[in-house]
């Protein structure tokens, strides 16, 4: 999953580290309730695909965090979920080295694919092997949580199912292969706005996460795409009908099912031909639905 190259000779130390992010879905995502802190409870199978960013990560003699960002515009200051776990891992390791982290972004920004969580985990792993700071799986996810409830899951990767605020993670066996159409419909939808117009009290309809799970464990395709379902799709697609419209076109196509990931406004459709999932990946781009369009698969090497 990444690689390390030792640029200084006859030296140890490494200098320079490589790392793919990769993004996730949601298989299935379940809202119990709302807390009295404002926090939701949820029951999600999370599952990571083979889309990702590359971040580099090199040393540096003088303090600081150098961030730079390539393929789009985002922050690179404090606002950048990279440099909040890079400042947390440097200060809790007490290290007074710096480091000039590169980003190539590839994952849909604000698209429901934990792009910016991915982006904080592989910080997490990429200074661990920098510094050689030894930290276990385990310490860099109690260290995670505090950048963000996705972030233990993504240090993790693979399929797992979240429950509590996410924060708590049973790993699961990798699903059956399968060919994945993914489609970010040109909008911006905002994670706070939908969990905030979400009225996890009023849901009439729960997706079987524990059957998902079940499924999983059994490696059983149909199992799992029968059990799909997303609760926020409750919100978003009432506020942007272009989520629903990709759904059918996916299925029209030849899609096995298809559901909103995450908050969205991202849609994946599940396919066991190829070509049908190429087509419906040509319809889409034609029909001018999403611009990102992705034909992958999931992705369970850790
Ligand atoms: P989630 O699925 O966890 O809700 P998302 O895919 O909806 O995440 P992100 O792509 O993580 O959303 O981005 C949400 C916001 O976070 C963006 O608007 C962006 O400004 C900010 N952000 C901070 N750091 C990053 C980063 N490294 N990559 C992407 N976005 C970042």
């Amino acid at each position: 999953m990444y690689n390390v190259y030792n640029q200084t000779e006859g030296n140890n130390a490494m200098n320079y580290v490589e790392r793919k992010a990769y993004a996730k879905i949601n298989l299935g995502l379940d809202v119990i309730r709302r807390r009295e802190d404002g926090y939701h409870e949820v029951k999600m199978i999370m599952q990571t695909v083979d889309i990702w960013d590359r971040l580099t990560f090199t040393r540096k003699s003088e303090a600081g965090i150098e961030l730079s960002v390539g393929g789009v515009d985002l922050p690179v200051g404090e606002d950048n979920l990279i440099y909040k776990a890079a400042r947390l891992v440097l200060a809790q390791a007490g290290i007074d080295a710096g480091v000039a982290i590169s980003l190539q972004k590839n994952i849909p920004i604000a698209a429901g694919m934990a792009g910016g969580s991915t982006d904080a985990a592989a910080v997490f792993h990429g200074l661990n092997e920098l510094f050689s700071l030894s930290m276990s799986m385990e310490d860099m996810m109690k260290l995670g949580v505090k950048i963000g409830a996705d972030v233990p899951y993504c240090i993790m990767g693979g399929t797992a199912l979240s429950e509590g605020i996410g924060e708590i993670l049973t790993p699961l066996p990798a699903p059956p292969e399968c060919i994945l159409v993914i489609a970010k419909p040109d909008i911006n939808v905002s994670t706070k706005f939908v969990y905030e117009n979400l009225h996890a009290d009023r849901l009439t309809k729960h997706p079987d996460i524990d059957g998902m799970a079940e499924a999983i464990r059994q490696g059983s395709l149909d199992g799992i795409t029968k059990r799909m379902g997303n609760v926020l799709e409750t919100v978003t697609v009432g506020e942007y009908p272009i989520i629903d419209k990709i759904k059918g076109l996916m299925r029209a196509e030849g899609a096995v099912n298809a559901l909103m990931s995450g908050s969205g406004p991202t849609v994946f459709g599940i396919f066991t031909d190829r070509s049908l999932a190429l087509m419906a990946a040509e319809q889409i781009r034609i029909k001018e639905l999403a611009k990102q369009i992705f034909v992958t698969g999931f992705c369970n090497v850790r």
